[in-house]
């Protein structure tokens, strides 16, 4: 691998073949596979990784909201997308290009029927979605009644499957509620398969619930973050590779003296004679202001360089004084080896929010 001569997300598209193949093998043969790639396939590039997932053959994309599923319908994704939280005002978007959404209330429910009918749809596919714990979104186990009732009185919808979300799947200390959780909505699938009359399709783990809750994969998993390169313990991390390396470079070298200050509101002041390094990148670029005043850091060389002062726009400052290096030289803020998870704990935050936050000005590059 060249060394990155500018601020670049690297994704590694092998990485991402390894996770898939990886969490498909805890699956049985005939489980389907659905992968989240909402939020730029969690801040890496969702039609590079929806194309390359579609190849290896995964059964079904889902995205947060139906912009993010016309980028991909745009990009040439033909199989099924589930929009996981539509607003009513995305419903005509939906069906003209093709989403599937999830119904999660009462009012969302009549208005894309009434939408739906309008269109003269014939059994557009839609997945409800039930709260089981998590109280978030999603109908109650009481509200099956009043559903089924709806879906019979229209032949515009059919619900291809209902589905609901685990709160704490990644938490051994919850075993017990996620149990409860995985036993009501066997309660609730029942009682609606009885009702309607046939088997829309079940599913309600997430990346842990597949590799904690083997018992709990019905017909469907919905994976993200495992695609992307992190488990929920040790053991699964080194199962997993991440697939996003984030590098940049020293653009430039200061040597200051004691008592001189480093960067806006003079947050850091040298101690003693100290080198600093500029880095092209900011909290523009998801290096947010939390990461500054010594928490974050990134790897200049093999070492730890702690962020000082606080985080610009563009730019942040590193301490360098006991690091070989020059300008040009290679920055790691994360890859395989110094991943995500570790930089994210240093703030007390999860791989999932500084994954998701690599905003777009950030150039993409892919290793295929
Ligand atoms: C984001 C999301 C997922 C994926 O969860 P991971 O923990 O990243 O695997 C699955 N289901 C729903 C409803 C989600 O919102």
């Amino acid at each position: 691998m060249s060394k990155a001569k500018e601020t670049v997300l690297e994704i590694d598209l092998r990485a991402l073949t390894h996770n898939f193949n990886y969490l498909k093998s805890k699956l049985k043969p005939k489980t389907k596979f659905l992968a989240v790639v909402k939020a730029f396939a969690y801040g890496s590039d969702s039609v590079a990784v929806a194309k390359h997932l579609e190849n290896l053959e995964a059964d079904y994309f889902a995205v947060a909201y139906a912009n993010e599923g016309v980028v991909l319908r745009d990009a040439g994704i033909t199989k099924p997308i589930l929009v996981l939280h539509p607003l009513p005002t995305s419903f005509k978007t939906i069906i003209d290009r093709c989403l599937e959404p999830s119904l999660y209330n009462t009012k969302v429910l009549n208005e894309f029927i009434e939408i739906a009918e309008t269109q003269s749809q014939k059994n557009y596919p839609v997945h409800i979605k039930f709260n089981t714990g998590l109280n978030r979104l999603g109908f109650q186990e009481n509200d099956v009644d009043a559903i089924v009732s709806k879906l019979k009185a229209t032949s515009a919808i059919k619900a291809k499957s209902i589905f609901s979300h685990l709160a704490a799947s990644e938490d051994k200390n919850e075993v017990n509620f996620t149990e409860n959780q995985i036993n009501s909505f066997k309660t609730i699938a029942s009682n609606f398969e009885n009702k309607i009359g046939y088997k829309p399709w079940l599913h309600i783990c997430n990346t842990s619930g597949v590799l904690n809750y083997l018992e709990a994969h019905f017909d469907m998993v919905r994976c993200g973050i495992g695609l992307y390169g992190f488990g929920n313990s040790a053991t699964e991390n080194s199962n997993l590779q991440p697939i996003a390396s984030l590098k940049s470079v020293i653009s430039q070298i200061h040597n200051i003296k004691e008592k001189e200050s480093v960067g806006y509101n003079r947050a850091y002041i040298a101690k003693d004679l100290e080198k600093t390094a500029t880095i092209p990148i900011g909290h523009a670029d998801g290096i947010g202001r939390i990461y500054g005043k010594g928490k974050g850091y990134v790897i200049i060389n093999g070492k730890k360089a702690p962020i000082i002062g606080n985080v610009c726009m563009d730019m942040i400052m590193v301490n360098i004084t006991r690091i070989d290096c020059k300008e040009g030289d290679e920055v790691i803020i994360f890859d395989s080896t110094y991943n995500a998870s570790g930089l994210a704990q240093s703030a007390n935050t999860i791989s999932y929010e500084i994954l998701t936050a690599i905003s777009q000005r950030v150039p993409r590059k892919f290793l295929r």
